[in-house]
């Protein structure tokens, strides 16, 4: 990291550490009720510890409801208390479980202190728009909750977003940092944690209910990724058997309505069997993800490939004729001779080779089912050819006859 990210943390550590002091100086005139810091310390852990993945990576994090929540209802320094705890806790548990997430050790300090700054300022706002602490669901109240949760979100997001920027290189807009719908997903976030704290003051027993939104939100998040997961094969991420047929059936309308060829490869690792009992199993599913990403880079954007389980892959290629098809089949074949695969078992790269069936549409079949068949038969003639080379299924049918 360079220079100036080092500054620059080293100066929002001091302002977060300013601000924990300053909180016990100023605005701790509050009633401490322990049982609300217990309550929403306990549920920011916990919600900090289900991570869910917002689709095209946006930030969902639910626990901001409960440092909210608690930055309402408790003097400012058992605010301070929530977030330090809570972070730390959440460190101890991506230590134990290895996780490659906040290995470096400055991070948490730095979230610690953007809370903190974020939460002082929030707080001195509120407490200025909304002298009377004992009653908070007023008007004024209302205006002024909107308000610190603004300053709240924006100091947050700002503090960092610059890290970011400072740190890694990235553009401001590349952070996400201002992305509207971030601010937009911690406000109302913020916003929840509000009601959160006024729902606590009618009968805390109520917040088992005023949480449930959370968990149809994260619900909600992970149905794209279910989705996903059902659709393909986990070992790769290449699609599954069921999924690639039901792509590759109806690009096979498509290409017969508009009179369209296409290829299809069925590719087969050579004598893959030496390989897994030379290096062990782990080490060929090293190999096997390390095809199946050069397949996936040797492709264009609207090919489709899969894994049908095993060490075979398949490949449609589409809007392809049979002249282009054979040329990609080759360049898949090079590029996979040409691989040099890393795994712990052995000090030399491992390099294994390819043999590639290939069939056309129409030529070779008309049907998914007709076209996989050819291209087995191809297939297994490269196979009996000495492999690693590829042969085409119109090949075979003059070799038969
Ligand atoms: P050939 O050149 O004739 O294809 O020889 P081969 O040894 O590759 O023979 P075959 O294709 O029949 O062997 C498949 C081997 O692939 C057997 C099995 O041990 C291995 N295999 C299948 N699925 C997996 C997997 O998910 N991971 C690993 N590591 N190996 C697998
Ligand atoms: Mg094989
Ligand atoms: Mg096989």
């Amino acid at each position: 990291m360079n220079k100036r990210a080092w500054y620059y943390i080293g100066i929002v550590y001091s302002l977060g550490l300013i601000s924990i002091v300053a909180s016990f100086v100023t605005l701790s005139s509050i009633a401490f009720e322990p049982q609300a810091f217990f309550v929403f310390t306990l549920l920011a852990v916990v919600t900090q510890l289900i991570d869910a993945e917002a689709p095209h990576h946006q930030l969902y994090s639910p626990h901001l409801v409960f440092f909210f929540a608690g930055l309402i209802l408790l003097p400012l320094p058992v605010y301070m208390g929530l977030i330090v705890v809570s972070h730390l806790v959440e460190w101890i548990h991506k230590r134990l479980t290895d996780s490659p997430n906040l290995r470096v050790w400055y991070i948490q300090p730095f979230n610690i202190a953007t809370f903190s700054i974020a939460g002082f300022a929030a707080a001195l706002l509120y407490r200025t728009l909304q002298a009377d602490t004992t009653v908070f669901w007023s008007n004024t109240a209302i205006v002024a909750v909107a308000i610190a949760a603004l300053a709240f979100v924006l100091t947050n997001h700002v503090l960092v977003g610059a890290a970011l920027v400072l740190a890694r290189g990235v553009s401001w807009k590349d952070s996400g940092a201002l992305d509207r719908n971030n601010l937009q997903s911690d406000l109302f976030l913020l916003l929840m944690g509000y009601l959160t704290a006024v729902v606590w003051t009618v009968n805390p027993w109520l917040v088992a209910i005023a949480v449930l939104p959370l968990v149809l939100i994260q619900r909600a998040l992970m149905i794209p990724q279910l989705m996903r997961d059902a659709q393909t094969d986990s070992k790769t991420s290449l699609w599954n058997a069921s999924h690639f047929t039901k792509l590759v059936e109806a690009e096979l309308e498509r290409a017969e309505r508009f009179n369209h060829p296409m290829g299809l490869i069925v590719v087969d690792l050579d004598h893959f069997k030496l390989c897994n009992d030379t290096y062990g199993h782990l080490a060929g599913d090293v190999v096997l993800q390390a095809v199946a990403g050069i397949i996936r880079t040797n492709l264009r954007e609207y090919d489709i490939a899969g894994r049908f389980g095993g060490e075979e892959f398949v490949v449609a290629l589409i809007e392809t004729d049979p002249e282009e098809a054979l040329r990609s089949a080759e360049r898949l074949r090079q590029a996979i001779e040409a691989a040099r695969i890393e795994v712990r078992t052995s000090v030399t790269p491992i390099q294994v080779t390819a043999s590639l069936g290939l069939a056309c549409f129409p030529t070779n079949g008309v049907t998914l089912e007709d076209l996989t068949h050819s291209a087995d038969e191809a297939l297994y003639q490269a196979k009996a050819q000495g492999r690693n080379r590829v042969v085409c299924a119109s090949e075979v049918l003059v070799s038969k006859s």
